[in-house]
């Protein structure tokens, strides 16, 4: 069975064609800048020379039929034919409370992620153009939605309510959702490879984005992002937990609007805000290491916010068993997985230093008779949303 898996965003689509047998890419890409004079389709395939093409393209329409072309082409494709694609699996984002699992697309299910944008405004449309694209291009061919919150849906109420007015919760939907859901399931379905079930495990996605999640025995129970992915830890440039009343405050005292207070908490905070360097955590500890202290500042605090949630996880779990670590902080950052390791030795955990040196590869950085286990497994949103898509069709979801 051959899977392509299609993630957009407002300017760029991204593809990978997934033969689901061996579990391997056999083609992928992305057209970028999307709307703007010249796009770019860079798009590479095993064995061959990665190929690359400037040309105008309107939209995400435009966009998938370039990449179907390419995908289909004598020198630099992956297929004799469309037929040869069994399915396409999409990054359909915010499913709200409507959608527990990854479902085939059909037009009700389309209709309710348009209903859904008032959420995800930001997220949602580029998904839905994909959609729309896929339906243009590829008439008849079986499509997946993969929702980014639907591993969220196990959430207990105590835990995805918050204290406002009930009435709130029932007019807008105000409830935590959390994001990056397709990324803790594919890390904690590893977990239950290694470990086997029944497991009380911590995932801490550590990227631009960041988030933390705890799962029992392969259940979400709670997760630090809330109704938008701007709650919990400090990121890139997100500023993550603060005090609300702040929000009036910054309106009243900075005379901004409520869309200018969402762009300074998404865009002008978190690692970027507090040391003025970047938001890229790489350049912030190189700025921290030659002297800026503001730089290193950001790292404690980003670091204290993660610590801050793995601690109430613990409490909520009532134990745990592994701790791991994804995403490009959590992947590459050894001295990141340092730190939080020889903070939570109390735990019983012992770091493995020859392990944790590697970076990007699956690993067990604990020593063997870590009292808690802790491991690194590179994330794959699109691997997750394939195998969905392929477990969805088979009737195995
Ligand atoms: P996203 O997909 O959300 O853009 P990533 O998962 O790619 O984010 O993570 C990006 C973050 O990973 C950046 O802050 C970057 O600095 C960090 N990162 C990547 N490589 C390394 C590394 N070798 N050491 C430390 N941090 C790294």
């Amino acid at each position: 069975m051959k899977v392509l898996v299609i993630n957009c965003g407002s300017s760029s689509l991204k593809y990978q064609l997934f033969d689901m047998e061996s579990e391997t890419v056999l083609a992928k890409g992305m057209v970028e800048k999307i709307g703007l004079a010249q796009s770019l389709l860079s798009h590479s395939v095993a064995g061959k020379e990665k190929y690359e093409e400037e040309t105008p393209v309107k939209n995400h329409n435009q966009a998938l039929s370039l990449v179907l072309r390419a995908l289909l082409h004598e020198e630099h494709g992956a297929i004799g034919a469309l037929s040869e694609i069994d399915a396409v699996g999409h990054r359909a984002i915010h499913g709200a409370s409507t959608f527990t699992g990854s479902v085939i697309i059909i037009k009700e299910v389309l209709d309710t992620m348009k209903d859904l944008i008032a959420l995800a405004p930001l997220h949602n449309p580029p998904a839905i153009l994909g959609v729309e694209a896929c339906l243009e291009n590829m008439p008849g061919m079986p499509m997946v939605g993969v929702f980014d919150t639907s591993f969220y849906q196990t959430l207990p109420q105590k835990t995805y309510m918050y204290g406002l007015p009930y009435e709130y919760y029932e007019k807008y939907s105000m409830r935590r959702y959390g994001f990056h859901g397709t990324s803790h399931r594919f890390v904690s379905r590893r977990v239950t490879e290694l470990l086997g079930p029944g497991k009380k495990v911590i995932t801490c996605h550590l990227g631009s984005g960041a988030s933390i999640t705890a799962i029992d025995d392969g259940r979400a129970v709670d997760t630090s992002m809330g109704f938008t992915p701007l709650q919990g830890l400090l990121m890139g440039t997100r500023c993550g937990d603060i005090d609300p009343a702040i929000v009036g405050i910054l309106m009243e005292k900075e005379n901004l609007t409520p869309a200018q207070v969402s762009d300074v908490m998404n865009k002008k905070s978190g690692l970027l805000g507090l040391s003025g360097v970047s938001s890229d955590f790489r350049y912030v500890e190189e700025a921290a290491l030659a002297g800026n202290q503001r730089a290193a500042l950001a790292i404690e605090v980003f670091y204290q916010s993660i610590l801050r949630y793995i601690g109430s996880y613990i409490a909520e779990l009532g134990g745990l068993d592994a701790l791991v670590f994804t995403a490009g902080i959590g992947e590459n950052s050894v001295s990141a997985r340092e730190y939080l390791c020889r903070k939570l030795a109390y735990l019983g955990i012992e770091l493995d230093e020859a392990a944790n040196s590697l970076r990007g590869k699956e690993a067990e950085i604990s020593k063997a008779g870590s009292k808690v286990r802790v491991f690194v497994i590179p994330t794959n949103e699109e691997l997750m949303i394939a195998r969905d898509t392929r477990d969805v069709l088979l009737g195995r979801l």
